[in-house]
Parts: C-alpha cells; structure tokens; sequence
C-alpha cells in the first residue's frame, strides 16, 4: 500500500470568497502533505507497511506506544476527509433524507446547527467537529488533535478542522466566523449523504 497525497477535488481558488487559495494552498501543499510524508517515514520497514491509512488508525488508536504514527496517519485521514467534506457553493441547509435524519437526531436543522457550531467553539486548542453516525443515529462530536470517528467506532459523515491553521490566514482569531462560513458556504452535503447512505448500508 502506497500512500499518496490525494487530489483535491476542486480547484485552489474555487472555494473563494469563503475559503482563500492560499489557505487552501498552505493547509494542503504543507499540512496535509506533511502528515502523509510523516506517516509513510514512520510506518516504512514495520509490518503496518503494507496497511491502508484505515487499518494504520485502526492499530494505533488504542496503543499509547504508537501515538506518533497515529497522529500522522489520522490526521492524513481527517484532510481527505476534510477536503471531500466542502465545496464550491456548498453549505445552508441539506435536503432529502440528510434533512430527514437531522431533525430527527437533532430536532431540526437549526438547533444541529447550533449544536454544531458550538462544539467548534467549545473545541479547546486543536482538533476537530464531526457529523458522525453511530448506528442510525447522527452525533455532533469534538475532538482534540488527531483523534477521530474512525477510531472511536463511529461512522464519519463530515468533517470541520478547528486546527488555526485551517482558517488563521482568512480569519486570524475569528474562529466563529470560519464555522459561520463552512456551514454556510462550504459543506458538500451530497458527500455527507454519500457517506450516509453508505453507512445506511451496514444497519439496514
Ligand atoms: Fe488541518
């Protein structure tokens, strides 16, 4: 198993005004690369050589011994996740079965909202906010640096890094701004019903 940098599924610039290209250019280019080539020297010459990134997170998330190669290889996984999460003329409110779900879990879109943007704020220091799934239920879930629903057993449907680094240039301290506007204008939630329905898959 080779691992690779994944493409990004829109162009640097396309998330403009929302998100910048530099941001873009530096949280990819740097960040998310930097943790897949942390990942790939840390895991060449063991047995986890020959595991995908999910099974890396899977063996090291319980294993004080291994936190260094977890912290890569989760935070590798988290920036795909992240990328595949926004788009270009995203975020507002869901339509179909997302909505269905979220007013059923959360008692409406505006109260997920709300929940959701709270646990990005609550969030202390770095880390990141999840719409994740546990069964047929969908949780908001906060978590501190690397750590993520894959390895906690939960099912990740989207993904908000509250690391500064995800929104300093464009925001500097505002970090309530920054999740207004992936909320607003970022979230791919035809990716969010991809991964659903997916996940609908493993409990139906
Ligand atoms: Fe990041």
């Amino acid at each position: 198993m080779v691992l690779k940098l994944p493409p990004l599924p829109f162009a640097k610039n396309a998330l403009e005004p929302y998100m910048s290209a530099r941001t873009v250019e530096i949280h990819y280019e740097r960040h998310h690369r930097a943790y897949i080539d942390t990942t790939k020297s840390l895991i060449q010459g063991t047995p986890l050589q020959m595991h995908s990134l999910e099974d890396i997170i899977l063996a090291t998330a319980k294993d004080s011994s291994k936190t260094q190669i977890f912290n890569a290889a989760a935070q590798a996984w988290n920036h795909a996740f992240f990328w595949r999460s926004i788009m270009p003329r995203g975020g507002g409110k869901p339509v179909g079965e997302v909505l269905q779900a979220i007013d059923k879990c959360f008692g409406g879109y505006d109260r997920f909202r709300q929940e959701f943007k709270s646990a990005c704020l609550r969030q202390f220091g770095s880390g990141w906010v999840w719409l994740a799934a546990d069964g047929d239920m969908l949780e908001v879930l906060g978590t501190p640096n690397a750590v993520n629903p894959l390895s906690q057993g939960l099912i990740t449907l989207l993904a908000c890094d509250v690391w500064e680094h995800a929104y300093y240039l464009d925001f500097q301290d505002r970090r309530a701004e920054f999740v207004d506007t992936f909320i607003d204008h970022l979230v791919n939630w035809d990716y969010v019903k991809m991964q659903w329905r997916a996940a609908a898959g493993q409990f139906v």
